[in-house]
């Protein structure tokens, strides 16, 4: 694929108000590109602003300061181009699982049989082929993470924003689900924003890892506290020295001690 899909964050900052008037600064400071075609994971404790980034990059919430834009186009709401999955799968249960996937097409204003056609092949790609008739109620978690996934490709994204997505699932599933989602990234090129609590998970999937640290309980607005790049070369062996050397690289940064301003 050969369309600019380059991120960037320039001068990011996001002001929430608290219940009780209070400013709350959870993002200061944020300068970050993310190559056409990258797979960047974003790491660290919670409240530290990961989804909050996330959530300015698909268009939920708006930046207060700075700017955030996808391919050189300043990103001014939701769309199509930016495919989000969270934790929950967020699938329409009264709808079949081809009719999930070929949702966004069809409100687009695609043909019955070409929404239905685009639906195959992403439960193909996501190996589903033979639950499309299904609902997903019927489908166990990791499946109908797949489906969320399937859903997201359907619509032809420039950017995947993944927010914990294997969070809910179990140790076996949630690594197939990383493989698959290596194998996914290859063949489509997408440029990936993946927020994750894992390192582990982090270093598996991604080219370079996003560490955060900060937020609220710290005293110190949430920020980028150091971008890692992952070079490793090949399959990851995650028991391998290299990969845990990176693994502990980053944990050091994640659990250092609390910055001072
Ligand atoms: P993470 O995903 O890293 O756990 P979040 O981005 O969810 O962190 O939250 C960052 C900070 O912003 C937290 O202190 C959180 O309480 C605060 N926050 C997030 N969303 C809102 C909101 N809608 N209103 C007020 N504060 C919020
Ligand atoms: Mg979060």
């Amino acid at each position: 694929m050969s369309r600019n899909a380059e991120v960037r964050f320039a001068d990011l900052a996001k002001r929430y108000e608290s219940p009780d008037g209070d400013e709350v600064l959870a993002l200061a400071d944020v300068d970050l590109s993310i190559a056409s075609g990258e797979f960047v994971a974003v790491v660290g404790a919670s409240g530290c602003g990961k989804s909050t980034l996330l959530r300015i990059l698909a268009g939920f919430e708006e930046a207060s300061e700075g700017e955030v834009s996808v391919g050189g186009v300043p990103v001014r709401g939701p769309g199509p181009d930016r495919g989000v999955v969270f934790q929950d799968y967020g699938l329409f249960p009264w709808l079949t699982v081809a009719e999930n996937v070929g949702y966004g097409p069809r409100r687009r204003g695609a043909k019955r049989a070409d929404a239905r056609a685009l639906a195959t092949r992403f439960l193909e790609t996501v190996g589903l082929t033979r639950f499309a008739d299904r609902y997903p109620g019927q489908l166990s978690g990791g499946m109908q993470q797949r489906v969320a996934i399937a859903r997201v490709l359907a619509n032809d994204p420039s950017v995947l924003l993944m927010d914990e997505p294997f969070g809910a699932l179990d140790a076996l599933t949630r690594s197939e689900l990383q493989v698959e989602l290596r194998r996914i990234h290859r063949e489509t090129q997408t440029t990936v924003l993946f927020v994750t609590h894992s390192i582990e998970e982090a270093v598996f999937l991604a080219d370079r890892v996003v560490v955060m640290t900060g937020g609220a309980a710290h005293g110190v607005p949430g920020h980028i506290s150091r971008v890692v790049p992952v070079d490793l070369a090949g399959a990851r062996d995650v028991t391998s020295a290299e990969f845990n050397e990176i693994k502990r690289e980053i944990a050091d940064l994640v659990h250092a001690p609390r910055e001072t301003v």
